[in-house]
């Protein structure tokens, strides 16, 4: 399988995050690639393909332009007001309801454009924003192109993120930007299956009145996790997209038995849509370790998971999301690639 990597990412690192009473290093570090990437190169997928710069017209089908121009001039506009150094969270949130849109001050942008205090920007977070999105649309081209599967190595992760708000480390949807692609390119159905801990509001929000994009997300509920406010069995989707969302929610603590079985529901889902390509949002913070999720599964459960999912036997590209066990991170994410590409 191809993987396709850039070291742009590196770019988007330095800054902290609020965990309860205390500032704390970002979770989702430069470092979670390195150990990646190497656990990769061990297990046998070595064949690492550089991304083709893409403009902005995919990412602006999804995303609203004015958001993704935020992305990119909200550093510089942090920086002309505050100096080098430190980074650019937003200081209020959400303030809607009334139509405000925001001016001119990089702080209604933050507060319009951002659901939490997780997506900070440093110098080079669009950087690795933007060039994420070019590692989703080579990796979507590589299947466009007669590859079975591809792996795109994105960082920062996507499926927070909606049409106009980044979250929970996510500033553009990297698997949403791939299925626009795969739908530009020709398929007339495509299937996002979200493996990773935390619901995927953000890509249900994007494809929530659509039909061309599946929907289906294993997750932790949110009575019990982060984003707390989505992610529940009734959200089905609504007018042309009623019946192409589909959540899983489980309690924290689930094991493997429980969540293969919401797998099998999903997979038989995926297969009765019939797309034309799957797109696998992949985190591994499912695993029972993991700092930052609260499942219960097991490192040899993701090579399992990988081959479960080669049985839908459909062309499928996986799009990295989660995953924050520094011990384990590598070994996980290459089971499931191994178990994907492993003939049963
Ligand atoms: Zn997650």
């Amino acid at each position: 399988m191809k993987l396709v990597y850039s070291d742009d990412h590196r770019e988007h690192a330095g800054a902290k995050e609020m965990r309860y009473d205390q500032m704390i290093p970002m979770s989702e570090s430069p470092e979670r690639m390195d150990i990646i990437m190497e656990a990769l190169a061990k297990a046998g997928f070595k064949d690492v393909v550089s991304p083709q710069a893409h403009g902005l017209e995919v990412a602006h089908q999804i995303h609203d332009p004015a958001f993704v121009s935020f992305l990119q001039r909200c550093y510089p506009l942090w920086e002309k007001e505050f100096g080098l150094g430190g980074f650019a969270t937003a200081y209020t949130f959400g303030m809607r309801s009334m139509g405000q849109s925001p001016n001119a001050s990089v702080h209604s942008m933050l507060s319009c454009y951002t659901f939490d205090v997780c997506v900070p920007f440093v110098k080079g977070t669009w950087t690795a924003i933007n060039s994420a999105k070019d590692v989703a649309l080579t990796g979507a081209e590589l299947i466009q192109n007669g590859e079975q599967a591809v792996f795109a190595l994105c960082r920062p992760p996507g499926h927070h993120a909606s049409q106009d708000l980044a979250g929970g480390y996510c500033y553009m949807n990297n698997a949403a930007i791939a299925a626009q692609s795969h739908l530009n390119a020709g398929s007339k159905r495509v299937a996002i299956l979200d493996i990773d801990y935390h619901h995927g509001n953000g890509t249900q929000t994007i494809f929530y009145q659509r039909s061309d994009v599946f929907f289906a997300s294993l997750h932790c509920r949110p009575e019990d996790e982060y984003p707390f406010l989505l992610g529940y069995a009734t959200e089905v989707g609504e007018g042309d997209g009623k019946g192409y969302n589909l959540n899983l929610p489980m309690p924290r603590g689930t094991d493997y038995s429980v969540w293969e079985q919401a797998l099998q529901t999903a997979l038989q889902r995926i297969e009765a849509y019939n797309p034309d390509v799957l797109v696998v949002s992949l985190g591994v913070d499912t695993f029972a370790d993991d700092p930052v999720g609260g499942f219960m599964l097991q490192s040899p459960d993701f090579t399992d998971i990988g081959s479960k999912i080669r049985t839908l036997n459909c062309p499928t590209q996986f799009v990295m999301e989660g995953g924050y066990s520094m011990s384990e991170l590598g070994t996980n994410v290459a089971n499931i690639i191994r178990g994907y590409s492993t003939k049963g």
